[in-house]
């Protein structure tokens, strides 16, 4: 007999323990089911984010900066030292602590919600109940007035660079390397492909970026991309485009990676090879025969703006459905079923979702970007200001960068805000705001801002729209 529940979220990732969490706090009988298991071999809620994705990528990033700033800032500053070392298994075993203070941390959010946890792997069957198949190999069905699909996804893997946990990794094995790579190569310079590049490079790797695409970072405001390489180049980044790669071949502890460029057939020897080229929706085995839920070409399962599948009581969100592959997009959506189950009006607003890159600089935006206005046929106006003439990010020796605000050349709304540079992962949230509130750069420009701050370079920016910039020519 199937335990009655009014919500059954299958996946404790960010968008399954934020639907689970809302709901419960709406007082709606929740259960939540994860299949994952962490390096210690016990359950561990929390998804790709917090186990192997956003936060020890995050952790591994900070790491290698303070060791990269020793070699490149410091001196600057005037300090001096001999012989800097990374001990890579504390750097890791940092990480690793961090991993299990979020995760276990979920775990305890549960208890506190009354969120009922079940560890093992689900499968949706027809009629809105889900079979879990426990670690302990028992299985319990359990029935949802309403089911939330929030599974996530997994590393895609190339026929000719077969993951093998040693030489060949995904980002599971990029983020437990036990030494620093002599030599390190990565299939792709999308988000993963770049910060985990940039994290064994700083520590010392030669790293070689392969991109099948010809141009670098597309989906980033071009200008913004642009600026990026040239900073990435300067550290030593090697990334190589139109670089298609066909074959690999691991021979002992090395492998060869042959690709093709404009100038033909080149084969190089690494170390260590990333495949960083994209995720797939992590659908396999979760649905049984008869359920009605619609996949897609691209595995990802089907829903409307809404995140309803078309199934009674049967939702979608996060990675597994449309949408950027993003931890705070599925945060949105599993908190906007949730209310909706709840008869709230839960909404999602794609058109204000902030892209972070965290390399160095960081690369932030939100909505449009030049080439989409420009295509669009949008009229806009630009205004843009760079961090080399802030007083704060001079005085931090981080100049590298810029923000550059568009705005619709009739209203003046801002229509997107694009930004490379220090701490702009944090900057971009004016935008957002300002987005929000359906804000112009005017309105921006009419801001006071604390100086000396980085965020004077976004109202710069925003007063450069208006051609009244102070600290740069008009
Ligand atoms: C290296 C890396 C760095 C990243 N950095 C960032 C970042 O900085 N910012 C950002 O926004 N995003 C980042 N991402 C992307 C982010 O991790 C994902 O967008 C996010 O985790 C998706 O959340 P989700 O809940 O949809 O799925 P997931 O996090 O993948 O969680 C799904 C969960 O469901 C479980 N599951 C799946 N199927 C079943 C089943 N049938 N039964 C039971 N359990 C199941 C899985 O075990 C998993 O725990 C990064 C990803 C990677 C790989």
């Amino acid at each position: 007999m199937a335990e009655q529940f009014d919500v059954v979220v299958i996946g404790a990732g960010p968008a399954g323990y934020h639907a689970a969490i809302r709901a419960a706090q709406l007082g709606l009988k929740t259960a939540c089911i994860d299949a994952a298991l962490g390096k210690d071999g016990k359950p561990a809620l929390g998804g790709t984010c917090l186990r192997v994705g956003c936060i020890p990528s995050k952790a591994l990033l900070d790491s290698s900066r303070q060791f990269w700033n020793m070699g490149h800032i410091f001196g600057d500053h005037g300090i001096s030292f001999n012989d800097a070392k990374i001990d890579v298994g504390a750097m890791v075993g940092r990480k690793d602590k961090i991993v299990k203070q979020f995760t276990g941390g979920i775990a305890q959010l549960f208890k506190a919600n009354k969120v009922a946890a079940y560890y093992g792997f689900g499968q949706l069957q027809a009629g809105n109940v889900v079979t879990v198949k426990q670690h302990d190999g028992s299985t319990v069905e359990l029935k949802g007035t309403n089911v939330i699909i929030a599974a996530g996804s997994d590393s895609i893997e190339l026929p000719f660079a077969k993951f093998n946990g040693d030489t060949i990794v995904d980002n599971v094995g990029a983020l437990d390397f036990t030494e620093v790579p002599k030599r390190l190569a990565v299939i792709g310079a999308g988000v993963i492909g770049l910060e985990l590049g940039s994290v064994w490079k700083r520590l010392g790797a030669e790293v070689t970026i392969l991109e099948a695409m010809p141009e670098f970072l597309a989906a980033a405001d071009s200008e913004a991309a642009k600026v990026a390489a040239k900073e990435f180049k300067k550290q030593g980044l090697d990334i190589q485009l139109n670089a298609k790669v066909s074959k690999t071949e691991v021979k002992g502890k090395e492998v060869l990676v042959t690709y093709s460029d404009a100038s033909g057939e080149k084969t190089i020897t690494v170390d260590k090879l990333l495949v960083a080229v994209g995720r797939r929706a992590a659908t396999k085995g979760l649905l049984a025969d008869g359920t009605g839920v619609q996949v897609n070409e691209r595995g990802q399962i089907v829903v409307d703006d809404h995140c309803h599948t078309g199934v009674d009581g049967v939702w979608a969100v996060g990675d597994c459905v449309r949408g950027p592959m993003l931890a705070h997009k599925g945060f949105e959506e599993g908190i906007a079923v949730a209310e909706l189950i709840a008869g709230l009006p839960g909404h999602v607003n794609f058109d204000t979702i902030p892209w972070v890159i965290y390399t160095e600089p960081e690369l932030a935006w939100v909505g449009k970007t030049e080439q989409q206005l420009k295509a669009e046929g949008i009229p806009y106006k630009a205004g843009s200001f760079p961090f080399a003439a802030n007083g704060r990010a001079v005085a931090m020796s981080e100049p590298a960068g810029f923000v550059k605000v568009l705005a619709h050349a009739e209203t003046d709304r801002i229509l997107g805000m694009h930004m490379v540079g220090v701490n702009v992962s944090e900057l971009v949230h004016e935008g957002v705001l300002a987005m929000e509130f359906s804000g112009s750069a005017d309105d921006l420009a009419r801001i006071c801002h604390a100086h000396p701050s980085l965020s004077e370079v976004v109202h710069d920016a925003a007063m450069a729209v208006g051609k009244r910039s102070i600290h740069k020519a008009n």
